[in-house]
């Protein structure tokens, strides 16, 4: 199978082509560096995103924006989200609070973005 992506790794934007069969890569072409060559094997084999939204203050107006601290499985991201939706944050919060650990039990913690006095 081919599948054509842009390696998003920098903003020259490669267009890579990717060849590959039973979860084996066997071809990338059209990187301009070895980092397309990561990108490409990890976009067809294991796609992975940082999750940026928001969440409810509970005692506050307004939303608080948090994000993953580090990149969470794709295919598990609507998993994420419902989870995301249910929590409300508390004031005051500190850029990079914890405001969920271990989200689905992947080691890896939503996180605010803002601090909120
Ligand atoms: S292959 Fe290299 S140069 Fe091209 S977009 Fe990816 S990181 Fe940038």
């Amino acid at each position: 199978m081919t599948r054509e992506i842009i390696c998003t790794n920098c903003p020259i934007g490669c267009p890579l082509t990717v060849e590959f069969e039973d979860g084996k890569i066997l071809s990338i072409t059209g990187n301009t560096c070895k980092n397309g060559i990561t990108f490409g094997t990890n976009e067809v084999l294991c796609p992975k995103r940082t999750i940026t939204t928001i969440v409810k203050m509970e005692n506050r107006s307004g939303m608080l924006p948090v994000k993953s601290a580090s990149e969470l499985p794709k295919e598990r991201i609507f998993e994420f989200m419902a989870i995301i939706n249910k929590v409300t944050a508390k004031a005051p919060v500190r850029c990079g609070d914890v405001i969920i650990s271990d989200i689905g039990g992947t080691g890896i913690d939503i996180v605010a973005t803002k601090t909120v006095e």
